[in-house]
């Protein structure tokens, strides 16, 4: 494996454009409330970008997909889509993003009944959005903290996130405010009757009028979007708060209406909604037996469609109506059957919990072992160069080593004209002897260095062993390559050596012969040999060639 290989490669540009606009398609669905095509489209956008490498992609495609799959029930499945595009988004350091993600996961989490892990992930989003001092982030926090508190029966503090996101949303799109507008709405439809069973009509009221406003609002909102999801939700809170305030015709006109676009659409969640809230509003007639009619056909419609925790409401709901009409027996039936429901949800929300356990496990380790894997393959490849390098290089100068040369001279011979020197310090037993093997040691790197600083690109200076170094010229004849030593003796000889050590002074005498053929290599280096013994003879600091 190469260094660059273990930078992650870039995705291909026409890779990363795909995943887009398969992800604006999908965005565009989820716009106009279909979320079955949407979170289709969603999902081939995350397959396509992460076989691409396309992270920024992926996390957005899972984003979307769980956005819409929670709105169609899936919400374990949207709950998995979040952990992974958060696993993704912190590979990437991108916290703003994994806030966003984390205010969708808190909803799905919300309905599975897992209210702690859903209080949990808008914690942490919390932290993110105020530490980047994020006010739209801030905003959603707060707007699915309230929805999550109502889910726990805290309509109170639920109203109180609410009214705080309300405050914020100025500025940010009809989507963000569509969805305040109705929270608060939704959140009254509990919030009301529980201040009037406490007796506190003022705040009842005020609440009640605040919420019918904010909720014509919303409507209006979700028309203009031609978003029918939006218009069925809102219509089902418009009906109740309707109801709330005595207008029962009216309510039962909106909440028709939107069982009606609910049906068409294949909203089953809404759906059922419309069918509890129907009955609801005959209750609050005071129509008894209807109302319990129309609860239990939404019970067997809830019960159907595995949607437990709207079943245990029903059950409670039912307790009551029969309580009304004095039929203890049904009603204590009900509520036995609310709390069967209840140990059974109680071990569902906690096989879910074991199953997101062990998918959440399943990232970690598959980050970890990434992150290992890539260590692992950075210090390979240090170990690898390291070892290439010792072998070929010599460590005390860092001139090609002999091995280095015996393999490299050959290649020269072949590719041209070679002629080969063998160069070998003067007296330098004397220089060891006099100021100590360290100081040898130094001078051996600066002989090295000067004769490297003074040969072409083309030609190779090696140690060969001791105070000795081989040098291949690339030269047509002698005298050429003669000359060419000739300057590298002056170099040594010319350095300023008594900068050194006062009085010191080196030369360097070099022996010199012709290649004629790669066969002919061990000869020419014998004979070089031979010339550099004649130059120690003939009285050192000299070139002899032949
Ligand atoms: P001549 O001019 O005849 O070549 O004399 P010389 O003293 O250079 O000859 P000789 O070959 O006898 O001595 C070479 C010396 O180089 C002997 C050895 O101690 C020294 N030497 C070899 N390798 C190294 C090294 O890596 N570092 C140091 N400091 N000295 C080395
Ligand atoms: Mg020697
Ligand atoms: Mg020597």
């Amino acid at each position: 494996m190469t260094a660059t290989a273990l930078v992650e490669a870039a995705p291909p540009a026409e890779a990363v454009g795909q995943v887009r606009e398969l992800l604006e398609q999908a965005e565009a669905a989820r716009l106009r409330g279909d979320y079955r095509a949407g979170s289709e489209l969603a999902r081939q956008s995350a397959v396509l970008a992460e076989s691409s490498g396309d992270a920024a992609g992926h996390a957005r495609a899972l984003r979307s997909m769980a956005n819409q799959l929670l709105r169609l029930g899936a919400q374990e499945a949207a709950v998995t889509a979040c952990q992974e595009a958060v696993a993704v988004l912190e590979a990437l350091s991108d916290d703003a993003s994994i806030c966003e993600v984390l205010t969708v996961q808190a909803l799905p989490l919300d309905e599975l009944g897992m209210h702690e892990e859903a209080l949990g992930v808008l914690a942490r989003a919390r932290e993110i959005a105020q530490r980047l001092g994020n006010r739209e982030l801030l905003y959603w926090v707060h707007n699915r903290t309230g929805v999550v508190h109502g889910s726990l029966g805290r309509y109170d503090s639920s109203a109180e996130y609410l009214a705080k996101a309300l405050t914020m949303v100025e500025g940010m799109d009809d989507e963000a405010r569509f969805c305040i507008l109705n929270n608060v709405g939704s959140n009254a439809v509990y919030q009301v009757p529980g201040l009037r069973a406490a007796g506190d009509t003022a705040t009842a009221d005020a609440a009640l009028h605040g919420a019918l406003d904010y909720i014509a609002e919303a409507l209006q909102l979700a028309r203009e979007s031609g978003n029918p999801f939006r218009e069925a939700i809102c219509l089902g809170n418009f009906g109740m708060l309707r109801a709330l305030g005595g207008d029962f015709d009216a309510a039962d006109r909106m909440i028709e209406d939107s069982r009606a676009i609910a049906a068409v659409h294949g909203y089953r969640s809404l759906e059922l909604g419309a069918l509890q809230d129907r009955a609801r509003v005959r209750l609050l007639r005071g129509e008894c037996a209807p109302a319990i009619k129309g609860l239990r056909e939404a019970l067997d419609r809830a019960l159907e469609t595995g949607a437990t925790p709207v079943a245990m409401e029903i059950h409670r709901e039912l307790s009551g109506a029969y309580e009304q009409l004095g039929d203890f027996r049904a009603a204590l039936e009900q509520y036995r059957a609310y709390h069967t429901l209840e140990r059974a949800a109680h071990n569902d929300v906690a096989a879910v919990r074991a199953r997101m356990a062990v998918h959440q496990f399943e990232l970690d380790n598959a980050r970890l072992e990434a992150e290992l894997a890539q260590v692992r393959s950075a210090e390979l490849e240090a170990a690898n160069l390291s070892w290439q390098r010792q072998a070929t290089e010599d460590p005390l100068t860092g001139l090609p080593n002999r091995r280095h040369a015996e393999l490299r001279l050959p290649e020269m011979v072949a590719a041209g004209p070679l002629c080969v020197a063998v160069a070998d310090v003067d007296h330098f037993k004397n220089v060891n002897d006099r100021y100590g093997h360290f100081f040898g040691d130094e001078v051996l790197r600066r002989i090295a260095a000067v004769l490297r600083d003074h040969v072409r690109e083309t030609d190779l200076v090696a140690r060969f062993g001791g105070e000795e170094f081989v040098i291949g010229i690339e030269a047509a004849d002698l005298a050429d390559a003669a000359a060419r030593c000739e300057v590298l003796r002056a170099q040594v000889a010319a350095y300023p050596w008594d900068e050194m050590e006062p009085g010191l002074a080196l030369t360097i005498s070099f022996g010199l012969a012709a290649v004629p053929s790669p066969a002919g290599l061990p000869a020419a280096m014998t004979r070089a040999d031979q010339r550099l013994y004649d130059a120690k003879r003939a009285g050192r600091n000299r070139v002899e060639a032949g």
